[in-house]
């Protein structure tokens, strides 16, 4: 899913080319902030800029047209686009290298380095956008840490992540951070509504959202929406072999088997801070699923346990095999 317009974000692009206008932005830059908010189109707008006819990122000229479609190529004359790829979903050294795919077909004309100290074509920079930056190995990390210390003249690496923790200390100090907010509300269902969305799904596609577009894509979202109500019903008490599926990885996603569970755990976190709101007298965030969490907010429910155990689970789920095992050992911190 591509969206053609950047949304919101409105100070921080002005900012970033004013800078760059005025040759004040750093050779390293890394964009974080929540999941699906953007970051990764602001990063393209710069570029696409450069080769817009009309140097304003019009959406309507033939050199905005190559930053368009579904597809969005992987090299453009100014821009390099690096993504994780193959099964482990991770950036690799060769990729980094020589630019190769993950195949180990020739992906770019030359190697992210040596692509990055070539003269920029006229009245342009270079770009090297590192989409999911934290999904960079240590290896592949290393190999970038020199050229992101100090670019050649004209050229700007843009690490983007919404898990800036995870990326290596050496890297995080090298680049100037980028912070991004989540969008409006308003704004996300702006999106939401140019995409088919209905009236009907308004209330809980923000509240699941936050500010994101991470669940435009509508299987995503009933996805997430199921979720929700699996870890209701575990909370109530519902067995967890009936109620556990959603929650589990599928089996044929890219993403790797424990990452999958790094949004059911998430949604889990949300629900359970919700049950203290409600207990004090608070909204909850979620307030589509008021009515379903106000009966599980009693004083007597023990709170702690469930959050300490999703916590302690994050924490391993980059290492983490068996899936099943470990939901079901936080499902059972739910009904002390
Ligand atoms: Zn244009």
């Amino acid at each position: 899913m591509y969206s053609l317009d950047v949304v919101g974000h409105q100070a921080t692009r002005e900012r970033l080319l004013l800078r760059l206008q005025e040759g004040r932005i750093r050779g390293s830059l890394l964009f974080t902030g929540p999941e699906g908010i953007g970051k990764r189109r602001v990063a393209l707008e710069l570029a696409q800029r450069e080769l817009c006819f009309r140097r304003t990122a019009c959406g309507q000229c033939e050199g905005c047209r190559m930053f368009q479609g579904e597809d969005l190529p992987f090299e453009l004359p100014n821009l390099l686009r690096i993504t994780p790829e193959g099964k482990a979903g991770v950036i690799r050294i060769d990729q980094i290298r020589e630019g190769l795919d993950s195949n180990n077909q020739p992906r770019f004309s030359r190697g992210v380095i040596e692509w990055a100290a070539l003269a920029p074509p006229m009245a342009c920079h270079r770009w090297i956008l590192v989409e999911e930056a934290h999904r960079l190995n240590e290896s592949s990390g290393n190999i970038l840490l020199k050229t992101l210390e100090e670019p050649p003249p004209g050229t700007h690496f843009i690490l983007v992540t919404h898990r800036p923790e995870a990326l290596l200390q050496t890297i995080r100090s090298r680049c100037e951070r980028i912070p991004f907010a989540p969008l409006a509300p308003r704004e996300a269902w702006t999106v939401a509504l140019r995409n088919g969305w209905q009236e009907a799904d308004h209330e809980r596609w923000s509240a699941l959202g936050e500010g994101s577009l991470r669940f435009l894509d509508e299987v995503a979202f009933r996805r997430a929406e199921a979720q929700v109500e699996a870890w209701l019903a575990l909370l109530a008490g519902r067995p967890f072999t009936e109620w556990a599926a959603p929650l589990l990885p599928e089996k044929e996603a890219v993403l790797a088997q424990g990452e999958q569970l790094r949004q059911p755990l998430e949604l889990l976190l949300r629900l359970l801070a919700d049950l203290a709101r409600i207990r004090a007298g608070e909204a909850p965030a979620l307030a589509p699923w008021r009515e379903a969490l106000a009966p599980l907010a009693t004083p007597q429910r023990d709170l702690k346990a469930p959050q300490a155990a999703v916590l302690e689970a994050l924490r391993h789920l980059p290492r983490n095999l068996s899936p099943e095992p470990l939901l079901r050992e936080v499902a059972l911190t739910l009904v002390s």
